[in-house]
């Protein structure tokens, strides 16, 4: 018997890899347009709204799913709108029972009204601290951190760095490249990695989703990625024959033996088409070989998911009860951008008595 949804969520849990401009609330969009006199979304119904959502990832269709963005980003366009934004996220998030985020936005896409982009990161910062301050019917604290991210089709890479840096002591804790992969490799944007290398910051870089194993091996070797977003294209680096043992190649071994985490995201993995299916997710066989893997959420809005949600998807695809969900969680939290010692506080004083809790509850699903 695998752990139930409902358990799953009141668990203590740790998320990495969630885009704030992929996690709205519909109604949210539907008032911030009104507000901010924002005219093209395709209904002005928050339920009708939600529905379209979560039909674009299914579609498959890479223009929908863009179009999606645009919405959402659209309304993200003010001090207000972006406070408001991301203090649901760590409501919401809070509510789902994670106790530690990093969520990741690209200021550059905020500016249409005039923010600057120092702007675009104090007030995204602001709507965390707000968010994570209490929450409603007195449930567990979350700490929510910021990670700025580059658009890798873009130039602005380096100053991105630069804002990141600027911003660390109040709440940004590493630096990202998204977009797509396929003709922009890592190494475009060199200057901007070595700028947070030497100021000693972190660096996670999306790589290895829609395009194979070059991508990771720039993202490592060059770009010195301490985080792999995605990384599923790993995969391409094992053999496994028939009989089930699995041969590792340099730059699986590389990734394995150095501890690199990989920020997986099955269900968007599969509607994006780079997996057929969360049970042939390559996640499954990932975690039996021991790499460092983690699960997270990419854009809760447009794939209708939630952490937890994840968790009972992969638990009911490969079998796993409390001791693998816990090896998940324990990875996340020792990955995490977060200084050590705030580290090793919540895994020794939330996140494994959490886990004691729900095994003592459910000792049948180990
Ligand atoms: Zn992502």
């Amino acid at each position: 018997m695998t752990p139930t949804l409902a358990e799953i969520r009141r668990v203590p849990k740790v998320l990495l890899h969630d885009h704030l401009d992929g996690g709205l609330r519909p109604a949210t969009i539907v008032e911030l347009a009104a507000e901010t006199g924002y005219t093209g979304l395709p209904t002005n119904d928050a339920g009708e709204l939600a529905a379209w959502m979560s039909q674009v990832a299914q579609r498959g269709s890479l223009e929908l799913y863009l179009e999606a963005f645009q919405h959402t980003v659209g309304v993200m366009q003010t001090r207000d709108a972006l406070m408001r934004v991301a203090a649901e996220c760590a409501r919401d998030l809070a509510a789902d029972g994670v106790v530690y985020a990093e969520v990741r936005f690209a200021p550059e896409l905020h500016l249409g009204r005039g923010l600057s982009l120092d702007q675009v990161v104090e007030a995204v910062l602001e709507g965390f601290r707000r968010g994570s301050a209490s929450q409603p019917g007195g449930g567990p604290p979350i700490t929510v951190y910021a990670l700025l991210t580059a658009m890798r089709t873009a130039a602005r890479s380096l100053e991105i760095a630069e804002l990141a840096v600027r911003h660390r002591d109040a709440g940004v804790v590493g630096f990202d490249i998204a977009g797509a992969e396929a003709g922009s490799p890592p190494s475009r944007h060199l200057d901007a990695f070595q700028y947070v290398a030497r100021e000693n910051f972190h660096i996670t870089i999306h790589a290895g989703e829609g395009f194979g194993l070059p991508s990771i091996w720039e993202a490592v070797q060059w770009c010195g990625a301490d985080r792999l977003g995605h990384g599923v294209r790993i995969i391409d680096d094992l053999a496994v024959p028939r009989d089930g043992s699995a041969t590792l190649g340099r730059l699986a071994s590389y990734v394995r033996d150095r501890r690199i985490p990989l920020e997986m995201c099955p269900t968007s993995n599969v509607q994006t088409g780079a997996v057929a299916s969360i049970k042939e997710h390559p996640i499954g066989l990932l975690r039996e070989l021991l790499f460092r893997v983690t699960v997270n959420t990419d854009n809760r809005l447009m794939s209708g998911v939630t952490l937890s949600s994840e968790f009972h998807a992969l638990a009911q695809a490969f079998g796993y009860g409390w001791g693998d969900i816990e090896w998940l969680t324990l990875n996340a939290m020792k990955s995490a951008f977060a200084p050590f010692d705030e580290r090793l506080r919540l895994i020794n004083t939330v996140i494994k008595p959490g886990f004691a809790t729900a095994r003592a509850a459910l000792p049948s699903r180990p």
